[in-house]
């Protein structure tokens, strides 16, 4: 299955998209975790990032839409994958509809992720993510760590992004509505939107998305 992922900061994209990726067996293919792997590696790509996401702005599609377009060819993303922050804007819709026609594939759904605003500030205000691996999220009242700063799942430490500060929020979630949103009325347009509610526990959501997707896939079918 092809899927993009879909709702703003602190919806909730990149626990379920873990999730969802080993349920369905494709890559989570994330271009948020890929741009803080490079800036960790302190490359070219990660430093020419870096001043775009501390500020809650988009990194420019010819960075982004290069880098993602490279992460979608490697083999293990042949035969399917989970998008998880691409596409964030409707340029970099139209690239990826592009690049599958090019392909002879399709994309087989897009899963939008319904929360609401006041809950995303609280939601990535206390959000707290392991170093080793982002798949691991913690929240300082929801879900907090058995030990302060240390991850539960495999020892790591936890750390704020430095994009999580209110005012950076305030910003991403902004960013969200002007270049964000429109994709959803984009791919309506072509049948593939499924919207759930992203409330509850992680574990429900991620039940309401993996029936959200059945129903699709047998729609189509
Ligand atoms: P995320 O981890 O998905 O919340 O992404 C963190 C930040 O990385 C965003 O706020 C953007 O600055 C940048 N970013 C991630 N994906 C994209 C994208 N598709 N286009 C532009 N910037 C992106």
């Amino acid at each position: 299955m092809r899927i993009v992922l879909v709702g703003p900061p602190g919806a909730g994209k990149g626990t379920q998209a873990a999730f969802l990726a080993k349920n369905l067996s494709i890559p989570h293919i994330s271009t948020g975790d890929l741009f803080r792997a490079n800036i960790s590696q302190g490359t070219e790509l990660g430093k020419q990032a870096k001043a775009y996401m501390d500020a809650g702005n988009l990194v420019p599609d010819e960075v982004t839409i290069g880098m993602a377009k490279d992460r979608m060819s490697q083999p293990d993303a042949v035969g399917g994958f989970l998008l998880d922050g691409f596409p964030r804007n409707v340029g970099q819709a139209e690239a990826l509809d592009e690049m599958l026609k090019g392909e002879g594939v399709q994309l087989d759904a897009v899963l939008d992720l319904e929360v609401p605003e006041d809950e995303v500030v609280k939601r990535i205000a206390g959000r707290r993510v392991c170093r080793n691996n982002s798949a691991h999220v913690f929240h300082v009242t929801y879900s907090p760590a058995k030990a302060e700063g240390v991850c539960d799942e495999c020892g790591g430490e936890l750390y704020q992004r430095d994009d999580d500060s209110e005012e950076t929020v305030r910003k991403r979630l902004e960013v969200y509505h002007t270049q964000t949103e429109p994709i959803i009325d984009y791919y309506r347009s072509q049948g593939l939107v499924v919207t759930i509610s992203a409330l509850g526990k992680v574990t429900d959501v991620t039940a309401r998305a993996m029936e959200a997707l059945q129903v699709d896939k047998a729609a189509q079918a």
